[in-house]
């Protein structure tokens, strides 16, 4: 057992790839009330500043953070409107400070 623990090698991150998402959102389905936004941990949601036909605010993916997205899917549970459909798109190397 102790053997075992201390073959562990530290994770190389040139050799772990990750899921870049696409998110779509219906935003004619929106009722505004931003938890897409709240939740999403690596702040790629924000506010459009305009609103559908319902008079609601809907959200958008920043254009500058949309390679951010894990696609965790964590917005699309959120949703209680089922707006949002998260898939993964491409996949990129890990790189370290990253966020
Ligand atoms: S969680 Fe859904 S309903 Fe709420 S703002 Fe986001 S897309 Fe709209
Ligand atoms: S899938 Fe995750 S990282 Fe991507 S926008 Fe939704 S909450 Fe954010």
């Amino acid at each position: 057992m102790v053997r075992r623990l201390l073959s562990r090698v530290p994770l190389n991150y040139k050799n772990v790839l990750r899921p870049i998402g696409r998110v779509d959102i219906d935003i004619e389905l929106c009722k505004g009330c931003h938890f897409c936004i709240e939740f999403c941990p690596n702040d790629v949601l924000v506010r459009s500043g305009k609103v559908n036909r319902q008079g609601y605010e809907y959200p958008i993916v920043d254009p500058n953070r949309a390679d951010a997205c894990v696609a965790c899917g964590m917005c699309e549970r959120v949703c209680p409107d089922y707006c949002i459909k998260v898939s993964d798109h491409i996949y990129v190397p890990v790189v370290e400070g990253v966020k």
